[in-house]
């Protein structure tokens, strides 16, 4: 009888240990537990976004196109749909507002030109793809989509990321399509300023800020994507581009840790690999997504002179955002649908 007891507890001691010694096992700490089955997490860019520069419509503005935005990815996921779908058409609708700098808002660089940068990642395959310094293209972040799925690329640039979106069947429009009248007078202004300097301030709407757009997700199969796109800096030259589609800084999904989307100043965010070090930390640290957050933006990025945040989802479904700059456009969606939507710091 006793000899039967032990063989039944070493039994269950060996099944234990082969589960844990999993190469899916999670890294999460213990005290992380399950948060959302799924969920997502927007920003629409971080910056020096103070209540006194705003006027109580332009903030009811924002909010309710970021809370359209979270709405759209939320119904997705709610109906079974993939993070990856989620991500893109959340950022559609970011995108197609003047708001925000990505898409129709883009900001205009310094020969006069909205350059446009976006990028995907799939935290299954760890698949990505991104397109650089494009001019005509509606919706970037699926331009990237399709550099993602049906291309042997991760990134491609201008004229020739152009064209693969077009033989694609993506929509082309006149460049004239990013013209709005607040960036316009934004680019003249950086230009009375410093005329070799890309503008991190943008004067027309008085507050230090970025723009940029992003979407993080967890679908209920249990995969992770993120997404960004943007305009980049106001007056940038020589065919500037900063870390929105760079894999690593500006996007990073891998489902064994999170989905991280960036956005502030792009050269600190590619110098210090932002989005991957934050999944790096998890997986090799085993920090909890909340830490290693936090350690990156508010320490490691901070030391080395760099602004901005990060939105990010774990694999448990816990919610991030987190900023070193007075604001983040920002929107949370757990899965029961609510949102939560921020622009200050708490
Ligand atoms: N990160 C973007 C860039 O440097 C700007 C932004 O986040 O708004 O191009």
């Amino acid at each position: 009888m006793k000899k039967f007891a032990f063989i039944f507890l070493l039994s269950i001691f060996l099944l234990n240990s082969c589960t844990d010694s999993s190469p899916e096992k999670k890294a999460t700490t213990v005290n992380e537990m399950s948060k959302n089955n799924f969920g997502l997490v927007i920003h629409g860019g971080a910056g020096t976004i103070l209540k006194e520069n705003m006027t109580p419509e332009m903030e009811a503005q924002y909010e309710a196109t970021l809370k359209k935005a979270a709405q759209k990815g939320y119904e997705i996921l709610q109906n079974g749909g993939t993070s990856l779908d989620a991500v893109e058409q959340t950022i559609h609708i970011l995108e197609n507002s003047p708001l925000f700098n990505a898409g129709k808002g883009a900001v205009f660089a310094n020969n006069g030109k909205n350059e446009l940068d976006a990028s995907i990642m799939e935290g299954k395959t760890l698949n990505a793809g991104a397109v650089a310094g494009v001019t005509n293209l509606k919706n970037p972040i699926s331009a990237a989509r399709k550099v993602m799925e049906n291309s042997d690329h991760v990134l491609l640039a201008r004229q020739g990321a152009e064209e693969f979106a077009a033989l694609q069947g993506l929509e082309i429009v006149d460049t004239s399509y990013f013209y709005t009248e607040a960036r316009f007078k934004s680019l003249q202004k950086a230009k009375m300023g410093n005329q070799d300097k890309a503008a991190y301030i943008d004067p027309y709407i008085k507050e230090y800020k970025y723009g940029t757009v992003g979407c993080v997700a967890l679908d209920k199969d249990g995969n992770l994507a993120a997404g960004t796109s943007t305009g980049g800096m106001t007056n940038k030259k020589w065919n500037r581009i900063g870390d929105s589609p760079i894999i690593g800084a500006g996007t990073y999904a891998n489902n064994k840790t999170c989905a991280v989307s960036s956005t502030g100043h792009g050269e600190y965010f590619i110098r210090a690999a932002v989005a991957y070090d934050i999944s790096a930390m998890m997986e090799y640290k085993s920090m909890s997504l909340e830490e290693a957050a936090k350690e990156v933006i508010q320490n490691k990025l901070k030391k080395m002179g760099g602004d901005g945040g990060i939105i990010a989802i774990d694999t448990n479904g816990n919610l991030v955002a987190e900023f070193n700059t007075p604001g983040m456009y920002r929107a949370k969606v757990d899965e029961n649908g609510n949102i939560t939507v921020g622009i200050y710091k708490e």
